[in-house]
């Protein structure tokens, strides 16, 4: 490794192992720092009275892209972990009781499908028909291309209308199926990347076609035992990893107009022939770079200003068991397009929710002492512009869905919950420095999209790279784990 060149990659997401990894595999000499004392960025671990918990994905779709960077080193990514394929894919409960269950059978779909309206079972085929085209164009030729310049976008023009890609997803949904109820659970999509199904680009109808492919796997053990994996691959491959640094600037040379130094709150300093930042790029921008000359106005925050929704999420044990919920459950409250039309644009505490919960027992009881089960809930929120106060609010939303889930899918939850605690967006922000506490950086919208995302190379100076949720091609870590891919290729060839 004599000569290598030195590559710094801050911050242990996703997106920012998967770089590490990629760059170590080219040869050079590679450092991961995190101001996190644990990797995975929003893939933490909460233990608490012998329960645990992920703190954030637990979805597991595209496991190939996984099995990809322990294949960069002739290694078996199933050496290193326990990966299941789940046959109940989610289980939708609406608040009248109505129910959809969701699994990889496609006959069983078309039957369940059928149970709401027998006529949108040739709609939902025909969806499926026009997922595998987009996922086609958008997954297989966008998502690990790189969009520095407007040229590439520009080719694709043609290939984007045709797949009207301007429509939203809900829009496109709805052109195939006619239920309401299958019109909300079939535009579920693009929530579960922080956009709104409303407003989001239809090109994330392609994670359809993705699910169907390839399934819906749980790592044994969580998605922290993913983490652990990747990490141990890291340090077999020679990969230093500092944690504990939280990164305060990223030093360039007025001469140069390059980064030489990444400098760390405690006064760690590392020198860098690139820089990989994983965070979230308007952190960057905001923080990091003082003395950058001026960049253009596309990668300024004040550009890019429409993020995610802010996500509140409840992590529970309970001292008895549910055995009848799903390891994956979307609860729709009453009301939809106005509820996120208040979370997403007009961006206001609201009283009622809509929820994901996830119950890891139902797959691994390692998740909690015995006859208990595990939970978490997710309930999407305004992000931090809404001005709302969490200290004030976290309790009241917390006694709120309790109250809600006592009363439908968990009965006497009341009586059962323990060991409880939350996360507001006020703790995306403070932890993971996610601007406006936002779940999943700037929203996936047509207009911050490929080129007009945050790109992946600063134009500006040149040695300076990003990965992750807020660059091409976005959120969810199909696309942070692909956003390294395009970071890869973007970073050989600027060092040859
Ligand atoms: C609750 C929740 C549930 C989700 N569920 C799913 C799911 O089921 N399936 C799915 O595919 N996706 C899911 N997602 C989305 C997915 O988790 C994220 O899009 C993805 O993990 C983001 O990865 P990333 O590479 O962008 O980095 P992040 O996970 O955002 O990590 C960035 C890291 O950079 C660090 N950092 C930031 N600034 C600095 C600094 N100055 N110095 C040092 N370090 C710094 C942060 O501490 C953090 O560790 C979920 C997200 C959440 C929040």
């Amino acid at each position: 490794m004599e000569n290598a060149k030195n590559i710094v990659v801050i911050g242990a997401g996703f997106g920012g192992m998967a770089s590490a990894l990629r760059a170590r595999a080219q040869g050079y000499d590679v450092t991961l720092v995190e101001r996190l004392p644990a990797l995975g960025g929003r893939a933490q671990t909460f233990e608490k009275a012998g329960f645990k918990h992920d703190a954030g994905p637990t979805v597991i779709t595209a496991p190939f892209l996984f099995e990809e960077l322990f294949a960069l080193f002739n290694k078996d990514a199933y050496a290193y972990y326990d990966q299941v394929a789940l046959d109940t894919w989610y289980e939708f409960i609406f608040e009248d009781g109505a129910r959809f269950k969701y699994t990889g059978d496609l006959e069983h779909t078309f039957a369940e499908i059928g149970k709401f309206s027998e006529a949108d079972v040739d709609g939902y085929k025909r969806l499926l028909g026009i997922s595998e085209e987009i996922f086609n164009i958008g997954f297989s030729q966008l998502a690990a291309k790189p969009f520095t310049s407007f040229f590439p976008m520009l080719k694709l023009v043609p290939q984007l209308i045709r797949l009207k890609s301007y429509k939203t997803v809900f829009a496109l949904v709805t052109k195939y199926i006619k239920n309401p109820y299958l019109q909300k659970i079939f535009s579920i999509h693009p929530l579960l990347v922080g956009g709104n199904p409303y407003s989001t680009t239809s090109i994330y109808t392609l994670i359809h076609y993705l699910e169907r492919r390839w399934g819906i796997h749980f790592i044994m053990g969580g998605t922290s035992s993913l983490v652990a994996a990747l990490e141990k691959l890291m340090l077999e491959e020679g990969i230093r990893i500092e944690k504990n640094f939280d990164t305060t600037s990223i030093t360039t040379n007025p001469a140069t107009g390059k980064a030489e130094f990444v400098e760390c709150a405690d006064g760690r300093r590392l020198s860098a022939d690139a820089v990989i930042f994983n965070g979230d790029p308007s952190y960057a921008y905001e923080n990091l770079f003082d003395d950058l000359p001026k960049r253009p106005k596309t990668m300024k925050p004040a550009a890019l200003t429409q993020y995610s929704m802010g996500l509140y999420v409840l992590y529970f044990g309970t001292t008895t068991q549910y055995p009848g919920v799903a390891h994956h459950t979307i609860w729709l409250g009453k009301r939809h397009e106005e509820l996120l039309h208040d979370i997403f644009d007009k961006k206001i505490e609201t009283q009622d929710f809509s929820l994901y919960i996830h119950r890891p027992t139902a797959t691994d009881p390692s998740f909690a002492p015995e006859g208990c089960d595990s939970f978490y809930v997710l309930c999407p929120v305004a992000n931090l512009q809404s001005g709302v106060d969490w200290e004030v609010e976290g309790k009241p939303l917390r006694d709120r869905i309790v109250k809600t889930l006592s009363a439908t899918m968990l009965p006497n939850l009341e009586e059962h919950i323990t060991a409880d605690f939350w996360m507001t967006p006020k703790d995306f922000e403070t932890d993971y420095k996610s601007k406006w506490g936002a779940g999943f950086s700037i929203a996936p919208l047509f207009s911050q999209s490929a080129y007009f995302r945050y790109k992946n190379q600063d134009p500006t100076c040149k040695n300076v790279f990003f990965v992750g949720a807020g660059t091409h091609p976005g959120a969810g870590l199909p696309g942070v784990v692909s956003s390294a891919k395009v970071t890869h290729t973007l970073l050989t060839g600027y060092l040859g």
